[in-house]
């Protein structure tokens, strides 16, 4: 605390990872050794950069860019990288640490990292947001490499920002090796990634209902966001016949006790995608209720799915949502729900998966993209997707291993306690630096 007194965020998701692996660390002392924990907490590097760039009527704009290497322990740096004004070193540091566990959770070698700037994309035209991420790269690509740190997308970084800086990298290292995960597919990327991570959270609700001898199918599901992660989570529940009734952006929530179909799908992601509109407007085009600033955890569902952005679900909403019945929580966004809510959960023994757990299947298809550009292979949609539901059936287990008390599964600890060790013994191995 001492260190980093400002960086709430971060002192949070350390927080919840100490207070699982304190049982652990105590019954297994070799992970106290050797300033462990300590290193484990400390970034290996840090970068912070000046972004310059000109705006369309020629006004020079600054950005300030991060990349936080967190961990190369178990493979080169890996983690996304998010455009959003609210960006800053504890919100980076936070989801570098949170990646650092969840990419050991997904067997794939890959080290964490996490960076972005706090450049806004909202309202910015396409040349700007070109200009920016060629500016971004003329900094950042002597950091990079395809064995030293692979960025891919988050929050404000999808497929056009990615070929953009991907582009751009491989102009300044003169190399078309696999430096961005995430990339269009005539430039290298994997079928099912845009999909990845919204299919395996609800691939992961799915394998934590059945152990329960409960069926996804039929179940009423809330999704909050409406971006890469909450579009797919809702096309995947409607292939396993959930019935999705939110979804929302951070300007408010859309009800709707219908449900998503294909066409109010579609709607959504040319809406979002396209266009870069609210979701006001989609209710207004199918005439659904809106409701300005709300999120949607007062609205009674089975199964609700947190897919926008962190500490976005609070002890009152926690408590709102097991009052009216909720069986199972899994995280498509990174730490939406605070410490409070996740422990709400927990001791009313409700099914509740942590991000770095149910949303690991975006990092780890890009991990599988990474694999296709060495091999210089393409594999098909169904290759891809049933090697994304192997690795989403592996971590549950993984999890049930290591956070199973009696018939109920802590995933929060199981996650945190299986990444942690996958990490800390590949430290151990190679000594103190
Ligand atoms: P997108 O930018 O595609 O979508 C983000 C969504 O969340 C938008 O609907 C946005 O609303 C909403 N949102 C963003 N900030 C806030 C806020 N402060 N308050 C309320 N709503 C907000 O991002 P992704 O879908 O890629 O990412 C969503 C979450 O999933 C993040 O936590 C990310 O870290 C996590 N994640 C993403 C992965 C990926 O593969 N993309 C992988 C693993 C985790 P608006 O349109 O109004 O901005």
């Amino acid at each position: 605390k001492a260190r980093d007194p400002y960086q709430p965020e971060f002192m949070q998701a350390v927080k919840e990872v100490m207070n699982s692996l304190w049982p652990f660390i105590e019954q297994n002392p070799r992970y106290a050794q050797q300033g462990l924990l300590y290193r484990l907490v400390e970034p290996e590097r840090v970068i912070q950069f000046r972004i310059s760039w000109v705006d369309d009527h020629g006004r020079v704009q600054i950005n300030r860019g991060f990349r936080i290497q967190h961990s190369s322990a178990i493979g080169p740096f890996k983690g996304g990288m998010r455009f959003h004004p609210s960006v800053n070193l504890s919100i980076l540091k936070f989801l570098a640490f949170e990646q650092t566990f969840k990419n050991a959770l997904t067997t794939l070698p890959m080290g964490g990292g996490k960076g972005g700037s706090d450049f806004d994309p909202k309202g910015k035209s396409d040349g700007e947001v070109m200009r920016f991420c060629q500016a971004l790269i003329i900094e950042l690509h002597r950091h990079l490499g395809p064995d030293t740190d692979v960025p891919a997308g988050d929050i404000g970084v999808g497929g056009r920002e990615i070929g953009f800086m991907a582009g751009m990298m491989k102009k300044l290292s003169n190399s078309a090796a696999c430096v961005f995960t995430g990339k269009g597919i005539t430039l290298g990327g994997s079928l099912i990634r845009p999909e990845a991570t919204g299919y395996g959270t609800v691939y992961f609700a799915e394998e934590m209902l059945k152990r329960t001898r409960q069926s996804i199918a039929g179940l009423s599901v809330s999704v909050s966001g409406s971006g890469n992660v909450a579009q797919y989570a809702i096309e995947k529940c409607m292939q396993l016949g959930a019935k999705v009734v939110t979804v929302s952006d951070s300007h408010g929530v859309v009800v709707d006790p219908a449900g998503f179909n294909a066409e109010k799908l579609a709607a959504l992601i040319e809406l979002k995608n396209e266009k870069r509109g609210r979701v006001e407007t989609y209710a207004k085009l199918f005439k659904l209720r809106y409701e300005a600033g709300k999120r949607p955890w007062h609205v009674p569902v089975d199964v609700a799915l947190p897919c926008a952005t962190q500490n976005e679900l609070e002890l009152e909403d926690a408590r709102m949502l097991i009052k009216n019945g909720v069986r199972c929580v899994a995280e498509g966004a990174n730490m939406p729900a605070n410490l409070e809510a996740a422990a709400a959960f927990i001791d009313a023994k409700i099914l509740y998966a942590p991000g770095k757990a149910s949303n690991a299947g975006g990092v780890a298809v890009s991990g599988l993209e990474m694999a296709q550009n060495a091999q210089r292979l393409h594999w098909t949609r169904e290759e891809v997707d049933s090697k994304l539901h192997a690795i989403m059936r592996h971590i549950h287990e993984n999890c049930v291993d290591h956070g199973a008390h009696g018939d109920y599964v802590n995933y929060l600890h199981g996650a945190n306690i299986a990444g942690f060790a996958k990490v800390a013994d590949a430290m151990l191995h190679q000594g103190i630096y």
